[in-house]
């Protein structure tokens, strides 16, 4: 078994760079709270952190993260809380201006959807039952592409299910009120580690855009 002394020196690291060179920075979020601009919802995978994606600093950015990225509508809220309820404190009491679902390429979640394995444990029954908040993306992708292989199925539904996620959050009153009056902005990203490139949503298109290219950097 692995130990985790690579996390207490990472530990160290940080209070010397936060607790230490931004002391200020810390000081400021303890005494004042958090007032984070964002709420991201993202996938528990260990390749996407989103603080380390966006480089963001402590205080920026409010964090959900679950299997596949997935947001429940809002007739399961209650059956779902751990997430929804994170979401809830995120819109009404820290107010976040913007929420944005990431979802990821290579997604272990989205591919077990895809899959459908009928479930042998309790384990795989509960993540069955969670991923089915995505079955939706899943008989669309079905639909229209039926005979391409799994590569690409996987690769259609990632996105689609970013798509689910974002209708079920405009399924919540308290969300969609906050839209439609403008202090509140939905997105949906996508992060191809492969490529090395970050996508986003643009309804105008009905697709996935390329926002932050990877001309530079060779993965
Ligand atoms: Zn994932």
């Amino acid at each position: 078994m692995r130990d985790v002394s690579k996390f207490l020196t990472g530990f160290k690291r940080f209070q010397q760079s936060y607790l230490g060179e931004q002391h200020d920075l810390f000081s400021q979020l303890i005494q004042q709270g958090q007032h984070p601009r964002a709420l991201m919802i993202a996938c528990c995978d260990s390749r996407c952190d989103p603080a380390l994606l966006t480089d963001c600093d402590p205080g920026d950015m409010f964090v959900v993260r679950n299997v596949a990225n997935l947001v429940p509508p809002h007739v399961q809220a209650t059956y779902f809380a751990a997430t929804t309820s994170a979401i809830a404190f995120a819109v009404h009491n820290l107010e976040v201006e913007h929420i944005i679902v990431m979802g990821h390429a290579q997604c272990g979640g989205i591919r077990a959807l895809m899959e459908h394995k009928t479930p042998t444990c309790n384990e795989e029954e509960l993540i069955a039952k969670w991923l089915g908040i995505a079955e939706d993306a899943r008989q669309q992708v079905l639909h229209e592409f039926q005979d391409k292989p799994m590569q690409i199925l996987t690769h259609t539904c990632e996105q689609s299910a970013i798509l689910v996620s974002l209708e079920n959050l405009m399924s919540y009153p308290w969300i969609s009120s906050r839209v439609h009056q403008g202090k509140l902005a939905l997105h949906g990203w996508y992060f191809d580690m492969q490529t090395g490139e970050l996508y986003e949503y643009r309804p105008e298109s009905g697709a996935f855009e390329v926002i932050v290219d990877n001309q530079e950097v060779a993965i």
